[in-house]
């Protein structure tokens, strides 16, 4: 059955039709893959830790060690895990249409693993590594059980995730290329995002106001789902296969 979810008509056309589409994700395309998300109330990250001890610049300068740890622990997670279909069907979608870029709050990196190529990690990304004096990318580090993060081989102070934290600026040229895409879209895909992390949470409002089709697949209702021609209520790693194959059922394996 190529469309066991009924899609608007109009919705499966502008998938076929779109020339630019831009997909913004969320830690929920993630979830089938066995990573947590922050804020689901009962398996989120944060049901157990408080994100203002672990995510912050404060939180590392009062105690890097917590935070080094923490973030090591998650690294060795998410090398456990494998990209989901929802993942799949993204990198397949980015394959047939004209222009295409996908940004994700992720940093679980299992968006490139499904084989995007046109992607924006927002958020950094959890297997790198980067010095926090002058935010150098570190290859090699020391991991000692000791009472200290890491050092940077080149000068000495500690390494840190090359991920965003609460409080710290995006990359510039991320959220440039994020937003720059979002103002020039036909099609926004916004997928497993709780839509209350800004700057993130504002791309569909700009693609919206472009005259994008803005399209929200999420099992639950979102501060972003007013703004959506279509709200998608599932599982991304079923509904995101569903639509790509309702808009190219032909070419179905
Ligand atoms: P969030 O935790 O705030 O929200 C997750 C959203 O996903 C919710 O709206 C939830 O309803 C939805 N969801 C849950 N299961 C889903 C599923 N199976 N399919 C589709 N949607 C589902 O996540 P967010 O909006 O990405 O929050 C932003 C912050 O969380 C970002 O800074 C991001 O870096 C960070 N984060 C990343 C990861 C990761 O890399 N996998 C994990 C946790 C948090």
């Amino acid at each position: 059955m190529a469309d066991p979810f009924g899609f608007a008509p109009a919705l499966i056309d502008r998938m076929r039709t779109a020339r630019r589409v831009v997909v913004l994700t969320g830690a929920g395309v993630s979830a089938e893959s066995g990573v947590p998300t922050f804020r689901d109330a009962l398996t989120g990250l944060w049901a157990t830790f408080d994100p203002r001890e672990l995510a912050t610049p404060s939180a590392f300068a009062r105690n890097p060690k917590l935070v080094w740890d923490w973030y090591a622990q998650r690294r060795a997670q998410v090398a456990t895990v494998s990209p989901n279909a929802g993942h799949r069907a993204l990198a397949e979608l980015e394959e047939r249409v004209p222009h295409f870029l996908l940004v994700t709050q992720n940093v679980d990196g299992l968006h490139a693993r499904a084989g995007s190529r046109a992607l924006v990690e927002l958020h950094g990304n959890i297997a790198r590594v980067r010095c926090s004096r002058d935010d150098q990318i570190v290859e090699h580090w020391d991991e000692r059980n000791d009472a200290l993060p890491p050092r940077c081989p080149a000068c000495g102070s500690f390494l840190r995730p090359d991920v965003v934290w609460f409080e710290e600026m995006l990359p510039a040229d991320a959220i440039e290329r994020a937003e720059s895409a979002a103002r020039d879209c036909d099609l926004m895909l916004v997928a497993g995002t709780s839509g209350e992390v800004y700057p993130a949470a504002a791309l569909p409002h700009y693609a919206r106001a472009a005259g994008a089709r803005v399209v929200e697949i999420n099992p639950n209702a979102t501060p972003l789902s007013g703004l959506a021609h279509d709200t998608l209520r599932g599982a991304s790693a079923i509904v995101l296969p569903a639509l790509v194959r309702a808009a190219w059922p032909q070419e179905a394996t």
